[in-house]
């Protein structure tokens, strides 16, 4: 049996935090790894500025439910489950991932939680495990499953190197140039090929 191993944000939603500081207007919340490189500073900052915005877990899922999948996400995913079990396997959270997966059907997603309080104030967050994209991987194998993974960013990487197909969909140049050896795509089109040309199934037509 062969699994395909989704990332979320990016490949089927938009970046939840990106479009959450733009709809909200608050600027601090556009930070990304990339300008906060240690998580747990940039969770910190992030849930001081939901506070200070007096923005509990409601009102977030409110903005968070004005947001959608993007352009022909769904149908790509219909087509995906079609011929294969998908897991999505997500850095988000839950509670922020809710309002979106409604929109895809509710797909099987492995992603982190949230703490909130009683007032609904998000208190803390929970990551699932270390290097959780990738132990998921190495896990299916055990279970003799084969995995093609796709996803947009570094951190898919390992899950792509891990899975018996890894793909990079609408990637940034320089993680396309830095992982040459996966596939690269960047419509959903070329997406459904590349999983038809990485299944085994096509293999053994
Ligand atoms: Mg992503």
């Amino acid at each position: 049996m062969e699994l395909a191993c989704l990332d979320l944000e990016g490949v089927l939603i938009p970046e939840i935090w990106i479009k959450f500081a733009e709809k909200t207007g608050i600027e601090a919340l556009k930070a990304t790894t990339r300008d906060i490189p240690d998580y747990d500073e940039l969770m910190t900052m992030r849930l001081a500025e939901l506070d200070k915005a007096g923005l509990g877990l409601n009102e977030i899922q409110e903005v968070i439910a004005t947001l959608s999948p993007l352009e022909g996400a769904p149908e790509f995913l219909n087509w995906l489950r079609e011929r294969f079990q998908v897991i999505i396997l997500s850095d988000t959270f839950y509670e922020f991932a809710g309002p979106l997966m409604k929109q895809l059907g509710y797909p099987t997603l492995l992603c982190h939680k949230l703490t909130v309080d009683e007032k609904g104030k998000v208190v803390d967050y929970n990551l699932r495990q270390a290097n959780p994209k990738r132990q998921c991987i190495a896990a299916f194998k055990t279970l003799y499953y084969r995995t093609i993974a796709a996803g947009d960013s570094y951190n898919d990487t390992t899950m792509l190197a891990e899975a018996d197909a890894g793909i990079l969909f609408s990637a940034p140049r320089n993680v396309i140039d830095e992982f040459p050896q996966f596939p690269a795509v960047h419509t959903y089109e070329e997406l459904k090929q590349a999983f038809i040309d990485a299944s085994v199934r096509n293999l053994t037509l």
